[in-house]
C-alpha cells in the first residue's frame, strides 16, 4: 500500500503488541487476541495517535503552527492532540462539548480534562448540541486573528488523512498474525467518529482480505444506518487516496449499535460489568465510553453465537483508560 507516499510525523510506539487473552478466551469460548493500541504512547496513548501521525504530517507540510480540534468533555482524541502539539512546539486550541449533560466534578475537571490542561492546551467549553464544525471555524479564525497559522482537525481526527493511521494498523495486524501463524476470522473495534473502522476497512480491502477477515464495529453514539454510512463513505474516500476507487464494498461494513445504552458517554451496568470482567480476568483497563462498550458488545455477540467456538477474533483496544478518572462517581458506584 506504500504509506510512505503520505506526509507523516512519528508519534507512536509501533508496532503495538498483538497478545493472546487466554482467560477471557476461556470465558467467551473464542480464541481472543488483543491489539494493544492503548499502548501507542503519547500521553497515555490510544487510537488517535496513529491518526495524528498523518494529520500532523499534513499540518506541517502546510506550515501550520497551531492545532485546533474539538470533542466531548472527556475526549481522548483531544488529549492526544494536545500532546502531539506540545511535542512539536505547536499551539493547541480545543473546544469541549458538554455532550452528556453531566455536571459531576470528576467529569468536568478530572481524567482527560486535567491532562488537556496539563499539556498546555487552551480549553473552551460549549453546551451540548452546539454546532461543532462551525465552532471549529470560529476558533481557527481567532487563532488567525492572533497571528497564528491554524490547522483544523475534525472531531476524532476522522477524515481520509487521519484514517490512514488505521490503514497502517490493518497492515500491522496482518503481518503480526502471519508471524504468529494465526488465521484471522474477525476484528472487533469500537466505532464513533468512524475513522478507525473506515481505515481498517480500507486497509483490509487494499490487501484483498475484506471478505476473509470480518470487521465488526460496535457503535457508541449513532444508530446503525447512520454509523455504517459514515464508515462506508470515509472508507471509500480513504481508498481513493490510493487510486483504488470502488474496492470498498458496502456489504463489508458492519456496525452493531445495540450497545449504546442511554447515549454517548452514558454508562450502564453492562459496561461496568465488561470493565470488571476485562480487569479481573486479564488485568486489562478498558474505558467506560468506547472500549468498555465494545467489550460489552463482544461479550453479548459471543453469547449469541455470532462467532463460532474457537474462532480467532482480534479485539482492538482503542485506549481511553485515562477517562476512567472522569467517571469515578459513575463507575465506582457499580463495582
Ligand atoms: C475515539 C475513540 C474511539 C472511536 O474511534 P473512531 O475512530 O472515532 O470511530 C474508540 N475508543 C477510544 C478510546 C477513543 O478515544
Amino acid at each position: 500500500m506504500h504509506l510512505a507516499r503520505f506526509p507523516r510525523v512519528r508519534l507512536a510506539h509501533l508496532p503495538t503488541p498483538l497478545e493472546p487473552l487466554p482467560r477471557l478466551s476461556e470465558e467467551l469460548g473464542i480464541d481472543l487476541w488483543i491489539k494493544r493500541d492503548d499502548c501507542t504512547g503519547l500521553a497515555g496513548g490510544g487510537n488517535k495517535t496513529r491518526k495524528l501521525e498523518f494529520l500532523l504530517g499534513d499540518a506541517m507540510a502546510q506550515g501550520a503552527d497551531t492545532l485546533v480540534t474539538q470533542g466531548a468533555v472527556q475526549s481522548n482524541h483531544v488529549r492526544q492532540t494536545a500532546a502531539a502539539a506540545a511535542a512539536h512546539g505547536m499551539g493547541c486550541r480545543i473546544i469541549l462539548e458538554e455532550r452528556t449533560g453531566s455536571k459531576a466534578h470528576d467529569y468536568l475537571a478530572n481524567g482527560n480534562v486535567l491532562l488537556d490542561r496539563l499539556l498546555g492546551a487552551e480549553v473552551r467549553f460549549v453546551p451540548g448540541g452546539t454546532l461543532m464544525p462551525a465552532e471549529l471555524e470560529i476558533e481557527a479564525q481567532r487563532a488567525r486573528a492572533a497571528g497564528g497559522r491554524p490547522y483544523v482537525i475534525p472531531g476524532g481526527g476522522s477524515n481520509p488523512i487521519g484514517a490512514l493511521g488505521y490503514v497502517d494498523c490493518a497492515r500491522e495486524i496482518v503481518v503480526q498474525a502471519d508471524e504468529l501463524d494465526l488465521k484471522l476470522d474477525a476484528i472487533v473495534t469500537a466505532t464513533g467518529s468512524a475513522g478507525t473502522q473506515a481505515g481498517l476497512a480500507a486497509g483490509l480491502a487494499l490487501m484483498n482480505l475484506h471478505w476473509e477477515v470480518r470487521l465488526f464495529g460496535i457503535g457508541v453514539r449513532a444508530p446503525r444506518d447512520r454509523q455504517e454510512e459514515m464508515v462506508f463513505n470515509l472508507a471509500c474516500a480513504t481508498a481513493r487516496q490510493f487510486d483504488r476507487d470502488g474496492i470498498v464494498h458496502r456489504e463489508c461494513i458492519h456496525a452493531n449499535c445495540d450497545y449504546v445504552g442511554e447515549g454517548y458517554g452514558l454508562v450502564d451496568q453492562g459496561v461496568i460489568d465488561a470493565l470488571k470482567l476485562a480487569a479481573r480476568t486479564e488485568g486489562l483497563l478498558l474505558d467506560p465510553v468506547y472500549s468498555g462498550k465494545a467489550m460489552k458488545g463482544l461479550i453479548d455477540l459471543c453469547r449469541k453465537g455470532v462467532f463460532e467456538t474457537g474462532d480467532t477474533v482480534v479485539f482492538l483496544h482503542t485506549g481511553g483508560a485515562q477517562g476512567l478518572f472522569g467517571y469515578e462517581s459513575v463507575v465506582g458506584a457499580g463495582l
